[in-house]
């Protein structure tokens, strides 16, 4: 989609640390890492958020989902544990309109999520 930020990150018109990439999904280091390890999973087709998604999107959805297992393994975080957060929308301060998962690992993480 033009003007989006993240399907211009997947074309690679514009720079990205590439942690993993498959037929459905595109994973890349965040710019700004709130933890040691942060990474941003991404479905190469553009979705705005959750509620865009329709009965489709299912094998995407499932899709991203071993592809953050895949990520923890390589990445080498798997048996530690690691933290899977999507923003969707105001409240959740989502700022980046292509549907995206956070993947949060690298240390001891509070036990409250907000
Ligand atoms: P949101 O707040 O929408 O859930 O998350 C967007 C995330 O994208 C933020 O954590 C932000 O740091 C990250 N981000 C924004 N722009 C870029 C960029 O150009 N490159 C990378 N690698 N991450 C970005
Ligand atoms: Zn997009």
């Amino acid at each position: 989609m033009a003007d989006c930020l993240f399907c211009k990150i997947i074309a690679g018109e514009i720079p990205s640390t590439k942690v993993y990439e498959d037929e459905y999904c595109y994973a890349f280091k965040d710019i700004a890492p709130q933890m040691p390890v942060h990474i941003i999973v991404v479905p190469k087709k553009h979705l705005a958020n959750v509620l865009e998604c329709t009965e489709e999107d299912i094998e995407i959805a499932g899709r991203i989902q071993l592809a953050i297992a895949n990520i923890a393994r390589e990445q080498g975080f798997a048996e530690n544990g690691f933290r899977v957060i999507n923003n969707c929308g105001r409240d959740a301060m989502q700022t980046v309109h292509h549907i995206h998962y956070h993947i949060l690992a690298g240390g001891m993480m509070g036990e409250k999520i907000v």
